[in-house]
């Protein structure tokens, strides 16, 4: 272990947590000891405090009993029950710095300037987590970088970002070399930066780093259940991200100022030995000195003087990162980094569909000898043939052919277009079947970019995901307008016809369900018991998809379980599921049931769509969904109620689902199902109004729907205890949920 390291380290810790001390007294001179500090959104308070030292920092005060913890931590020398002898000095200065960086950042949200200003985003809030965290439990994600530093030119910093995109790595930046950052010169270049495009600019100085820190840190706390403040915190969290959360920082550039024998800032070492802590090990472009295993320390924790050229390949080894290297034919680079990403008005060369003309999407099954394999026909212009600006319109038909193939699957895979066309960089692809809009951007065209390689890539990316069920693909790009006239119709019909179909299709007709077991990967104890009535929570698997996924995948995160006898209909228990249950669980649970919300409901994860928490008073649930960001009647926010019911646990009388679940038959039905809902956010409401007002009408209970009171109503209980009596709510006469 490196002795500049080390002493860097300290000094670096020491000057940033000298400078949060500074700026700590200042704040609350101004402010006074009382005053509230929060970032946005969190039920994890500051993340960095609540996981290292079970502190629930709310006031300016608080901050002063963790500025004295993290100066215990830089006074330490090497100590007995430091639990990785070589490293604990520095390791304790990184605790010590990650502390004083959430101290720096959190107050820049109390007396500002604002960290989210220009291209920084500044916090990500929990909302953001649970989202973005199911694409790294799914591996739509392989891992992410924390990037600090920039590169040499701003072309090579767009040629190091595309490569990460292209991988679909997710990306943090912080910090800056010389007083430039990466984000500063991908956004002089006009990359586009946000969540959707897997580019996230924290900051510019090296603090921001934190939030990518404690997005990690709130991460293993969501779905790890490592548990705030326990003593060995530290070392479950590293054990933790390093085998789950595939991560690296990548430490980029020199500091001209730093001291001449270390090449880059003794703050930027300190905050590297904060990450280390985190299990996430770095990787530098400059001669920085290593750190290499030795003793427990079974990995690199420092590998330096990488060639930017190298820098990624390297990283992804150290990490064993899981990449589909597979190269599309196509002339721009395609990855899931360029998924979220627009094309504007401006930028555009064409558009098809939205509201300007018509266009639609259909995947089909045909037999074998009807489809022939890897062609792509363009059936009216191609892209040289349209003017600048123009919309046309287009049709979209795949055929696949395969005998494992059932129909069912058809409506799964034709999902995926969206997906797969949006990889393409510069091409926009927004909605599904008749209702899609697709736009190309002029650089993309610029590129050589044409209609037939839609055809190319949905041919391409069909025989790589699915090559088990699927033989043969053909894929038809319409651009004539007559054509895609004479065929939305009929497609329209066959939409239809596949929703009535799936619509129908009940628990007590399978005599399988499936579990989806994806989210162990971040929650080990938790398994998803998936069934035609109920999805799963993430809203992303539904009965049809896991059946396909199992198709595809024998082996994979989805399986069938035959229910076996049932225990309790109305609560929904079978023999089966329960020993299922209690063997993927790894014994944290011996049975739950299905229908019920109070009585051993389903565990959650953490990437639930919508949280039902029971409300007593009025004898009701009330519904709340990630988007919505104000408070509920209970007098909590989303954040907080699914701080306490994520991690693999069950938490009676709290359940996370997946939106659809909502408008289900099932529907908390041993509770007595939708006469139970007492409010839910108005957007939500108007999401799936037309959904739920179906199930009302079934059940003989369409006045509910007026009866369901949102924020414009009632904001508080006893706003809604007025407005059930109001409305002469149901649950008014119901027996008591207990
Ligand atoms: Fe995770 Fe359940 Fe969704 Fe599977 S279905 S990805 S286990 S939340
Ligand atoms: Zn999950």
């Amino acid at each position: 272990m490196s002795k500049i390291i080390a002493k860097a380290a300290i000094r670096g810790a020491q000057k940033i947590v000298a400078s949060a001390e500074e700026m700590l007294a200042k704040a609350i001179r101004e402010n006074g000891r009382e005053a509230r500090v929060a970032y946005p959104n969190t039920a994890y308070y500051l993340p960095i405090m609540l996981l290292f030292l079970g502190q629930k920092v709310e006031k300016l005060g608080d901050l002063e009993e963790s500025l004295q913890e993290a100066k215990k931590l830089l006074g330490s020398i090497p100590s007995d029950n430091n639990w990785l002898p070589y490293l604990g000095e520095t390791l304790d200065s990184g605790v010590a710095t990650l502390i004083a960086e959430e101290i720096i950042e959190s107050l820049k949200y109390l007396s500002g300037p604002s960290p989210e200003q220009g291209i920084w985003l500044g916090f990500s809030d929990d909302s953001t987590l649970r989202m973005q965290g199911i694409k790294l439990v799914d591996g739509r994600m392989p891992g992410f970088a924390a990037i600090v530093g920039c590169c040499g030119t701003n072309a090579e910093a767009v040629k190091l970002i595309r490569e990460l995109q292209e991988k679909s790595i997710l990306v943090f930046m912080a910090g800056h070399s010389n007083g430039v950052s990466i984000a500063e010169q991908l956004n002089q270049s006009g990359i586009e930066m946000n969540w959707n495009s897997f580019l996230v600019p924290y900051g510019k100085e090296i603090t921001a780093a934190i939030y990518a820190l404690n997005f990690a840190a709130r991460s293993a706390m969501t779905f790890g259940g490592v548990a705030p403040g326990d003593i060995n915190a530290a070392r479950k969290i590293l054990m933790y991200n390093k085998e789950r959360v595939k991560a690296f920082v990548m430490a980029l550039g020199k500091d001209d100022d730093a001291p001449a024998d270390q090449l880059i800032s003794d703050e930027k070492y300190a905050t590297a030995a904060g990450a280390i802590n985190l299990g996430f090990p770095v990787v530098a472009d400059t001669n920085i000195p290593e750190i290499l295993p030795t003793g427990i320390c079974t990995y690199e924790h420092v590998i330096s003087g990488i060639k930017i050229d190298d820098i990624v390949n390297r990283a992804i080894e150290l990490r064993g990162l899981k990449i589909n290297l597979k190269k599309m034919p196509i002339p721009v680079p395609f990855g899931a980094g360029f998924e979220g990403e627009r094309v504007r008005k401006e930028d555009m060369f064409v558009q098809f569909g939205g509201k300007y003309t018509e266009a639609f999407e259909l995947l089909q099954l045909k037999p074998l000898d009807e489809v022939e394999d890897g062609k792509t026909e363009v059936i009216g212009p191609e892209i040289d043939e349209m003017e600048e600006g123009g919309a046309y319109p287009l049709g979209i038909l795949v055929y696949v052919a395969g005998r494992q193939f059932q129909e069912d699957f058809e409506s799964v895979l034709e999902r995926r277009i969206h997906e797969f066309i949006s990889y393409a960089s510069g091409v926009l692809h927004m909605g599904q079947r008749s209702v899609i809009w697709i736009r190309i951007s002029k650089d993309t065209k610029e590129a050589g970019f044409k209609m037939k390689h839609f055809g190319e890539i949905l041919i391409s990316k069909i025989k790589d995901e699915f090559s088990s069920i699927v033989n043969r693909v053909q894929v038809k790009i319409i651009t004539d307008k007559s054509i895609v006239s004479e065929l939305i119709q009929p497609a329209k019909e066959i939409y239809n016809k596949r929703d009535s179909r799936i619509g129908s299709m009940s628990d007590e007709d399978v005599e399988d369900f499936y579990s989806c077991t994806l989210c162990q990967s971040y929650a080990p104890n938790h398994v998803c018991v998936v069934t035609p009535e109920r999805l799963g929570l993430c809203g992303a698997y539904t009965f049809i998809d896991c059946k396909a996924s199992y198709q595809i995948d024998k082996h994979g995160p989805n399986e069938p379980v035959k229910k076996g006898r049932c225990i309790d209909p109305v609560k929904g228990q079978w023999e089966n599921i329960n020993s299922y249950v209690a063997v993927k669980t790894n014994g944290n649970l011996d049975f739950f049931n299905m229908y019920s919300m109070i009585d051993s409901p389903m565990t959650s994860c953490g990437c639930f769509e919508c949280i039902v928490a029971m409300a007593p008073e009025v004898n009701g649930v009330i519904i709340v969904d990630r988007d919505y960001n104000g408070m509920t009647p209970l007098g909590i926010k989303f954040s907080t109620l699914a701080g306490q019911i994520g991690g693999g646990n069950q938490t009676p009388g709290f359940i996370g689902i997946g939106r659809l679940f909502i408008s289900s038959a099932k529907f908390i039905s041993a509770e007595g199902g939708h006469r139970r809902i007492v409010w839910m956010p108005k957007q939500l409401k108007e999401e799936i109004a037309e959904r739920l007002k179906t199930t009302f009408e079934k059940q003989n209970i369409s006045e509910l729907f007026d009866k369901i009171a949102t924020e414009d109503i009632a904001m508080d209980m006893e706003g809604l205890m007025e407005y059930v009596q109001k409305v002469d709510h149901p649950v008014l006469t119901m027996d008591p949920l207990f």
